[in-house]
């Protein structure tokens, strides 16, 4: 079995090339190193390539024998989606919707999505099922949500059969310490509070305390990059099955708050943490938790380290590793 996986050079797609890897799968990794890492890419081929070059993509898909497409590679900053929105559309939706012509053109009729809670918007009941309705507040959100639709018209039309993956935060890093978070610039609150705790950095802001939830910061659901990685093995295995599309939730269904995610920080690495009030951050609502049962049920997701404490743990063995 051969996996393509773009943007197999980033957070999630590398520990996704590293699992592939590890269970016998074939690997061939496409990435355009625009935010990625080619020291990411543990193993495999590497292709340096973007999915907006068609030429590229008909000599991938006619030079290796693919069985299935692993899509990662998307811009993920909420707030410059909202000041750039051509960007966000022209790679995460036209570039994607070349990946998917080029796939058809080929007959490769297996693709995994990376899609995002951010579909559901300002969530109107909580935890999020995937039943929610699809209201998307920022150009980020509509991008997955525009494919998502799109994969669905795909499948009437070219019986292409997709799994797309709605991650709420993903978070943590590979167990083994190989691999991490490595974001430029870093805007996550996990890695954002651990280089505060080693030093790279001074302090970290809590974005607004005036949110209604018990202590007044925001609430996500932080989900292990390797369980979300095994969701996509899982998913994959589905369609391989000849299993139908579908979308799936990828959370733990247990929400902490900003101000516990520093509590466990400072736990966990038995650092000081300076930490500075800041305004509410736009678009964030005060509450993301998901309802998984579905992919728990249909894909037999059963995700291994669903404790925080876990999830910093591996995120501050990786910050420690790079800050040396
Ligand atoms: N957050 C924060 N300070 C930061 C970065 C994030 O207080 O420097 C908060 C943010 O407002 C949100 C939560 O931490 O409530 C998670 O934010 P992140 O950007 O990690 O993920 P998102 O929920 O936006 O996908």
């Amino acid at each position: 079995m051969t996996i393509l996986v773009v943007g197999g050079a980033g957070y999630i797609g590398s520990h996704m090339v590293k699992m592939l890897l590890g269970r016998g799968y074939g690997v061939t990794t496409l990435d355009n190193l625009s935010t990625g890492y080619r020291d990411a890419v543990l193993g495999g081929e590497f292709i340096h390539g973007d999915l907006a070059d068609r030429t590229l993509l008909d000599k991938v898909f006619s030079e290796h024998r693919i069985d299935g497409v692993m899509h990662f590679a998307s811009f993920i900053q909420v707030g410059e989606s909202v000041q750039n929105p051509a960007k966000y559309y022209e790679n995460n939706v036209v570039n994607t919707l070349n990946l998917l012509n080029a796939m058809v053109a080929h007959d490769v009729k297996r693709f995994i999505f990376s899609s995002s809670a951010a579909v559901y918007g300002e969530p109107i009941r909580v935890p999020i099922d995937e039943t929610h309705p699809k209201n998307p507040i920022n150009p980020y959100g509509r991008s997955k949500w525009i494919v998502e639709q799109i994969l669905a018209d795909y499948d009437r039309a070219h019986a292409l059969k997709s799994v797309c993956l709605r991650y709420f935060n993903a978070a943590g890093a590979d167990p083994d310490g190989q691999l991490g978070e490595r974001h430029e610039p870093e805007t996550h609150l996990i890695p954002l509070v651990l280089q505060a705790a080693s030093g790279r950095r001074e302090s970290v802001q809590v974005f607004g305390r005036d949110y209604d939830t018990p202590d007044g910061t925001c609430i996500r659901d932080y989900v292990h990059v390797t369980d979300l990685c095994e969701a996509h093995l899982l998913a994959m295995d589905r369609l391989l099955k000849g299993g139908s599309s579908a979308a799936f939730n990828l959370g733990n269904g247990n929400g902490f708050s900003v101000q516990e995610m520093i509590d466990t920080a400072c736990k966990v690495t038995d650092k000081d943490i300076q930490v500075n009030d800041a305004p509410r951050r736009e678009g964030d609502p005060a509450r993301l938790v998901a309802d998984a049962t579905l992919a728990r049920k249909e894909l037999s997701w059963n995700p291994c380290y669903d404790e925080l404490e876990t999830i910093v743990r591996h995120a501050w063995q990786w910050e420690i590793a790079g800050s040396r």
